[in-house]
C-alpha cells in the first residue's frame, strides 16, 4: 500500500494523552485495525480516522456520601466516530474503568454499529467506581451528577448512552430524568435500556443475550455442531451471560460451568439455569449455589465444553489461558474478551471465534428499535422486536461469514472489513470540513 508522506507521518504519531507502553484495551483495538487495513482498498487512506477518537471528555464527579463526606470519582464519555450517525454506546460503572478502556469500548461500538448497519457512530462512557460500595441514594447522586457533567455531549440526536456493566434500567431512568430536567423537556430518546414504562422497549433487557444465542446457533449450523446436548461454559452471569445461558439451555445445551466475580461453579451433568438465575438475583453472584460444585477460578478455562461464552469483561482470554480452552466455538458476549495474541492461538487451534463486534450486537440493535419507538411514540410488540432482531443478526452474520470465506480471514477480521468499509465510506462521502 502506498502512503503519502503526510499520512505516514500522522500514522506514527500517538495522541499525546496516550502512553505507548501502556495502551491497554485501546492497544488491542489498534492491532485489530492494523489487521484489517490491507483489505480496505482505496478507503485505507482514511484509516487514521479509526485510530483516534473524535472527542474525549474526562469529568470530575463529586458527590456527598451518606456520612456527610465528599467523594470524587473520575468519569468519561468518548465519542469515537460519528460519521454514520449520532454516538451510541453504554455507560460502565466499575472500579477498574480507565480512559484506554472507554476509548476501546467506544471504538468497538463504531465497528459493531456499522457491522449490523444501524445508523449510529460509536461512543462509550464510564465512571471509575465500585457501585456495590454505594447506597442507592449515593448511586443516584453519582448518576445524576455524571449525567449533568456529560450533558453537553449527549442528546437524542447527538449521543445516546445505554446500560453496560453494573448499570441498568434504573440508572437509565435517572439519566433520562436528569437530562430532561436540565433541558426543560422530557426526552425519552436520550438513553436506551430504560424501563418499559418510561419509553423503554420490550425485549431490550434480553436483547444482547438473544443476539449471542442467535449468532451462536447460526455458527453451530454452519460448522456442523449439534447444540442439543452440547456443553457450554459461561463467564459472567449478568445481563448478557445469564440470558445467553438460559437460551442455550432452552435449546437443549448443558450449561456445565459458570464463573463470575463471586467464584466458579461446575456441574458436568448441566446446571439448572433457572435456579441459578434466581440464586444470582438473591445473592448477587453464582458463589454458594447448591446445584453445582465449587471450582478453582483458574480451572475455568480448561473445562471440557463445546461452546465457551465470555460475557464478563475484556482481556479475559489471554496468551496464558487460550491454549487450555477445549471449546470448538467461542461466542464473545463481552466486549474485547480476547487479546490479539490469544485470538491467534485460538485460530491456530481451529477454534471458531464469533467476535464481540457481531456476537453482542443484539443489545444495540434493540436499543436502536427503542430509540425509533421513542421518536415515533409508537411501540411494537415483543414478538415484532424479537423477529426483527433475529432477522438483522442473521443477515449481518451471513454477510460476515461470506466475507470471511472470500478473503480466508477470521470472522473478527471479516466483521472489521464490513464495518470499517461502511464507516470510512461514510467519512469519504461526507468529506473533511472545512
Ligand atoms: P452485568 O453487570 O449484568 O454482568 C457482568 C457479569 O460479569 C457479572 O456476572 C459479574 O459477576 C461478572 N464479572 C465481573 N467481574 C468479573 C471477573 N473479574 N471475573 C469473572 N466475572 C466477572 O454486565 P453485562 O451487561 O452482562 O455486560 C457483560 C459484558 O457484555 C461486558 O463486556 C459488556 O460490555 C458486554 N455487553 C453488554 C451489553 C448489554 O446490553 N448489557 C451489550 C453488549 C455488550
Amino acid at each position: 500500500m502506498s502512503k503519502s508522506k503526510d499520512t505516514s507521518v500522522a500514522s506514527h504519531a500517538l495522541p499525546s494523552y496516550l502512553d505507548a507502553e501502556h495502551l491497554g484495551p485501546w492497544g488491542n483495538y489498534l492491532q485489530q485495525v492494523d489487521r484489517v487495513t490491507p483489505y480496505l482498498g482505496n478507503l485505507a487512506r482514511w484509516v487514521e480516522t479509526l485510530k483516534r477518537p473524535k472527542r474525549i471528555l474526562v469529568v470530575d464527579v463529586p458527590i456527598e456520601l451518606d456520612n456527610g463526606t465528599i467523594a470524587h470519582f473520575e468519569g468519561y464519555r468518548v465519542q469515537h466516530n460519528l460519521s454514520r450517525g449520532p454516538g451510541k454506546g453504554g455507560v460502565r460503572f466499575h472500579q477498574d474503568v480507565t480512559l484506554s478502556e472507554v476509548m476501546a469500548l467506544s471504538a468497538w461500538m463504531s465497528v459493531k454499529n456499522a457491522a449490523v448497519n444501524v445508523p449510529y457512530g460509536g461512543a462509550k462512557g464510564g465512571i471509575r467506581v465500585d457501585p456495590r460500595k454505594l447506597s442507592m441514594p449515593e448511586l443516584e447522586r453519582l448518576t445524576r451528577r455524571y449525567t449533568s457533567e456529560i450533558g453537553m455531549m449527549i442528546g437524542p440526536s447527538k449521543d445516546i448512552p445505554a446500560p453496560d456493566v453494573n448499570t441498568n434500567g434504573q440508572i437509565m431512568a435517572w439519566m433520562m430524568d436528569t437530562y430532561s430536567m436540565n433541558t426543560g423537556a422530557t426526552s425519552t430518546g436520550v438513553v436506551t435500556g430504560k424501563p418499559v414504562d418510561l419509553g423503554g422497549s420490550l425485549g431490550r433487557v434480553e436483547a444482547t443475550g438473544r443476539g449471542v444465542f442467535t449468532v451462536g446457533m447460526e455458527a453451530a449450523k454452519l460448522s456442523g455442531m449439534n447444540v442439543q446436548g452440547a456443553k457450554v461454559a459461561v463467564q459472567g452471569f449478568g445481563n448478557v451471560g445469564g440470558t445467553a445461558g438460559k437460551l442455550f439451555a432452552e435449546a437443549g445445551a448443558l450449561i456445565v460451568a459458570v464463573q463470575d466475580h463471586t467464584g466458579t461453579i461446575h456441574n458436568a451433568k448441566g446446571i439448572d439455569v433457572i435456579a441459578l438465575l434466581a440464586h444470582v438475583a438473591k445473592k448477587g453472584g453464582v458463589g454458594g449455589f447448591a446445584g453445582a460444585e465449587k471450582m478453582e477460578d483458574s480451572a475455568f478455562w480448561g473445562v471440557t465444553c463445546d461452546i465457551l461464552i465470555p460475557a464478563a469483561l475484556e482481556s479475559q482470554i489471554t496468551k496464558d489461558n487460550a491454549g487450555k480452552i477445549k471449546a470448538k466455538l467461542v461466542i464473545e458476549g463481552a466486549n474485547g474478551p480476547t487479546t490479539p495474541e490469544a485470538d491467534d492461538i485460538l485460530t491456530d487451534k481451529g477454534v471458531l471465534v464469533l467476535p464481540d463486534v457481531i456476537a453482542n450486537a443484539g443489545g444495540v440493535t434493540v436499543s436502536y428499535f427503542e430509540w425509533v419507538q421513542d421518536f415515533s411514540s409508537f411501540f411494537w410488540t415483543e414478538d415484532e422486536i424479537n423477529a426483527r432482531l433475529v432477522r438483522i443478526m442473521q443477515e449481518a452474520f451471513a454477510g460476515v461469514w461470506a466475507v470471511a470465506q472470500e478473503h480466508k480471514v477470521t470472522l473478527r477480521t471479516a466483521t472489521f472489513i464490513v464495518a470499517c468499509k461502511r464507516i470510512l465510506h461514510a467519512r469519504e462521502m461526507r468529506g473533511l470540513y472545512p
